[in-house]
């Protein structure tokens, strides 16, 4: 997340009122920001990871682990430092959602050097090491999506309790005490979204039914002060923003040479969403249970889901504008380039006059009715000191909407008054336990875009189809128990088929179900796989010795993930719980075997225990911190991307 803007936020009604003047407004920024910016070309490749880690601090006597809420007070002394030497800091360091997050980029993007993916785990390991040396005795920072025992009582060091029926959630279960207390954003768009829903927030997970969970499986909720109708059997209840926000995640922004070029990969980058998100599952436990699924998405997608009745469609349109069939945490529901209008299929609900506006502005059908649709959300969160804007130069009110609009795939314009481009966010992936694995995705789907761009090659299937993959995506398992709708020919971009109206478009010769292992490492002759694609690409290079040997070892994590031969992060939580010897099959997730869960990602991380069922052989590449300086002057031949 970039930097915050600061200020008094407005309540909801005062922000509700406001709603119309953020969205014209925000509209008036874009078009003008378009007008200014469209045809910026020559944009170098850059791009940069961010990583989120959860504070934990462990009890050794009582062989308790919980969240540490002390994320603002080691925050603090992280942003003093760059604020005193912005330019000369190895990592940034910016809030998240729980007062027991933060959130780490590199001090400065990477750029399109092959020797570039020989720095990232180094970068991740000092920037680990930095954040690790203000902790206190008993605490450690641990990339896990989700904490285990989220939500249980006394989850939190300091305990806090929540507050059913007031404050920010609302909730049973989270306390406000638990949200980063160090900027009002947080807190407010969790009042706001509750308060325009009309109620709490509710998620229900399936529960994993194992030998001795209770079936029907029903939980004995404290309701008292607050409620706990939206409750469903045989379902882990939650009812705050914070079950989802506070999950960790990884996540990937790369600069286009142009716009187009970004509109490219915000539409290939798509399909490629479902297939991480299954590849990275690491959140099978939620609020102290062995959930049937294994990632944090839909969990997060309905803890910010702020449409109403109406607009969810449970009871006729009366007072809303619109029937819209998603939250604003989820996957992306229009493709943005010409080779993906076609595979539209799924109706996009927008206002068409903001959609006219555009339209007047000189902005084509493509862009004008993604603006439009993302512009469907109201403003849920608004500082009064932001109002009246200068709309030449400011694009904060573009910006409210754009970066509450939580999607898979995030279409980036360069921000007023700075040299960055144009660039597309890749936010599916969960965050592993290792620098080895996080730094593993990171360069796999960096070099999956050069792939794409140099083999133009083409991965578009019908979004209703990606909608379905990332349902599938999340099911217990799915590297290993699931098929994906995949697109067979991947270089029909280059030789279009005659076919262009939708309903000529034979669904059965574009894509087909496959595996994950297919999708990654191929079938023999009948496609080519991801990794060979990467690899090929790679062997027309010139790569120095150390980074083809890191390259190979970050492919080797994630072809290895894709055919089950290694568990994911999921499973491997899984089966640590089952073997656990206080776990009683009944899908509870204790406060002990929380405690030996997480002090065994603890060693993990570090190094100190081996964990080939996930890692295979290796734990970590030798990389370092800085690419040498032989290898950065010769840019102009040796291993450009
Ligand atoms: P968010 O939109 O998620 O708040 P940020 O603006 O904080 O994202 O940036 C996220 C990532 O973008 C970081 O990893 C950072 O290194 C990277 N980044 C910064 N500048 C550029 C750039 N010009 N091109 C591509 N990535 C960049
Ligand atoms: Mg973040
Ligand atoms: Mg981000």
């Amino acid at each position: 997340m970039g930097l915050l803007t600061e200020g008094s936020p407005l309540s909801w009604e005062e922000t509700k009122k406001l709603s119309e003047h953020v969205r014209q407004h925000g509209i008036t920024q874009f078009i003008n920001l378009y007008r200014r910016l469209k045809d910026r070309q020559g944009d170098v490749l850059k791009w940069g990871d961010e990583v989120e880690y959860i504070l934990v601090k462990f009890d050794d006597e009582k062989k308790i682990a919980r969240v540490s809420l002390r994320a603002k007070e080691i925050l603090d002394v992280l942003q003093e430092k760059e604020a005193k030497n912005p330019e000369q800091v190895r990592s940034l360091w910016r809030p998240e959602y729980g007062a027991y997050m933060i959130e780490g980029t590199p001090g400065k993007p990477y750029g399109g050097l092959l020797a570039h993916f020989n720095v990232v785990e180094a970068n991740m390991r000092n920037r680990r090491d930095e954040a690790r040396q203000l902790l206190k005795p008993g605490e450690d920072l641990l990339t896990i999506t989700s904490f285990p025992r989220l939500g249980c009582p006394n989850f939190t060091e300091p305990p806090v309790k929540p507050t059913p029926g007031q404050g920010a959630s609302h909730s049973l279960f989270f306390p406000d005490d638990a949200i980063f207390p160090g900027h009002p954003r947080f807190a407010t768009l969790t009042r706001n979204i509750r308060q325009r829903r009309g109620e709490k927030v509710a998620i229900n997970l399936p529960v994993f039914k194992d030998k001795r969970t209770p079936s029907p499986f029903s939980e004995k909720l404290n309701c008292e002060g607050g409620d706990c109708e939206a409750a469903k059997p045989d379902h882990v209840y939650m009812d705050a923003m914070g079950f989802g926000m506070g999950c960790c995640c990884l996540q990937l922004t790369f600069q286009a040479c142009n716009i187009n070029e970004a509109r490219t990969l915000y539409d290939q980058l798509a399909p490629l969403c479902p297939i991480m998100l299954a590849l990275t599952a690491s959140s099978p436990v939620h609020r102290g249970y062995l959930t049937d699924v294994d990632c944090r998405w839909n969990v997060i997608s309905c803890s910010v889901d702020c449409r109403t009745t109406e607009e969810r469609g449970e009871v006729p349109l009366q007072h809303c504008r619109f029937h819209i069939p998603k939250s604003r945490y989820d996957s992306i529901d229009s493709y943005l380039s010409p080779s993906g209008e076609k595979f539209n299929d799924v109706p996009l609900v927008y206002d068409n006059e903001v959609y006219q506006r555009l339209r007047e502005a000189d902005i084509d059908h493509l862009l004008a009715q993604h603006i439009a649709h993302l512009f469907i959300r109201d403003s849920v969160s608004l500082f009064s000191e932001k109002v009246h804007q200068n709309d030449e130069e400011d694009t904060d009110h573009f910006e409210n909407i754009q970066s509450t609009n939580w999607q898979t795939m995030r279409f980036k314009p360069p921000p007023p008054n700075s040299l960055i481009g144009w660039r597309v966010e890749f936010r599916p992936c969960e965050v592993q336990i290792t620098d080895f694995e996080n730094a593993a995705l990171v360069c796999f789907v960096v070099l999956l875009t050069r792939v794409i761009l140099s083999y133009q090659l083409n991965f578009i299937i019908p979004i209703s189809k990606v909608d379905e993959n990332m349902q599938k995506a999340q099911k217990r398992d799915a590297v290993r128990q699931e098929t994906f709708w995949f697109r067979k020919d991947l270089t029909t971009s280059v030789s279009p088929p005659v076919a262009t109206s939708r309903c000529q478009l034979n669904d059965g010769d574009v894509y087909a179900p496959m595996t994950i292992d297919q999708i990654i490492n191929g079938k023999d002759g009948e496609f080519p796989g991801l990794v060979p694609l990467i690899n090929s690409y790679l062997s027309s290079m010139d790569v120095d010795a150390d980074t083809h040997c890191t390259i190979q070892q970050y492919l080797k994590l994630i072809q290895k993930r894709a055919s089950g031969d290694l568990l994911t992060t999921a499973s491997w939580i899984r089966q640590f719980i089952h073997n656990h010897p206080e776990y009683k099959f009944d899908s509870v997730v204790s406060d002990h075997i929380n405690y030996d869960l997480l002090k065994a990602v603890q060693r993990i991380q570090s190094g100190e225990q081996p964990c080939p069922e996930l890692l295979g052989c290796c734990i970590q590449s030798k990389t370092q911190e800085k690419v040498p300086a032989a290898l950065e002057k010769a840019e102009s031949c040796n291993g450009e991307l």
